[in-house]
């Protein structure tokens, strides 16, 4: 057990002890760094994720982090807004938006169809998805979920719900090894990926 002479300490210890991968000696590491910076720096620190928690919000359209209701993307004339990249998170955008390949828009589902998890079509943005392409003129979907039965899973029926509308539907090439975890895929596998996608019929009878 880690014995403190400051409660103060400790408590900041503890905080930071909270997130996930940092270790007691680690949060002691960030903590004491802390304290040799100016109070400025902590203020700064501090007030910087207090305002992000506050403030974000969730894009009315697909469900990205933004800061207005509307996401920077979505709100982007010069990207195209009849294609959309369904992914399973925020983190999945963020790492296509860092291959520099992709320039349509996205739509968070916010997980990924699991019954063993207790994860159903009625907790992720499904329906959000399915009233975008019957209300705006969608062109083609691009699932990029990643390639596990979960995800060829959410594929199949969010293909089943939106079958009868004219819409191109590709799925993400698998650049990607079985079980691999999408946001962790090198941006270079990931834009080729993105540029090689297929059609969703030809990739389920694989
Ligand atoms: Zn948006």
């Amino acid at each position: 057990m880690m014995q403190f002479s400051s409660s103060l300490l400790e408590n900041a210890v503890n905080e930071f002890a909270k997130l996930p991968g940092i270790g007691k000696k680690t949060a002691l590491r960030l903590v004491l760094h802390l304290l040799k910076q100016d109070a400025s720096f902590s203020q700064g620190f501090g007030e910087t994720i207090i305002k992000m928690r506050k403030e974000i919000k969730f894009c009315q359209r697909c469900f990205n982090v933004a800061d207005a209701d509307i996401c920077s993307i979505c709100a982007n004339s010069m990207r195209r807004q009849d294609l959309i990249c369904v992914v399973e998170n925020i983190r999945d955008v963020i790492a296509i938006e860092s291959t520099q390949q992709y320039s349509g828009t996205y739509h968070v589902l916010g997980g990924i169809i699991s019954p063993l998890d207790g994860i159903g079509p009625d907790q992720l943005t499904i329906e959000q998805l399915i009233s975008r392409i019957q209300k705006e003129n969608i062109q083609e979907i691009i699932f990029a979920l990643n390639p596990n039965i979960q995800g060829d899973t959410t594929i199949y029926y969010i293909q089943k719900k939106i079958q009868p509308a004219s819409v191109k539907i590709t799925t993400i090439a698998r650049g990607i090894a079985f079980g691999g975890e999408l946001e962790y895929a090198d941006e270079m596998t990931l834009a080729r990926s993105i540029t090689n996608r297929l059609p969703v019929e030809s990739y389920m009878t694989k």
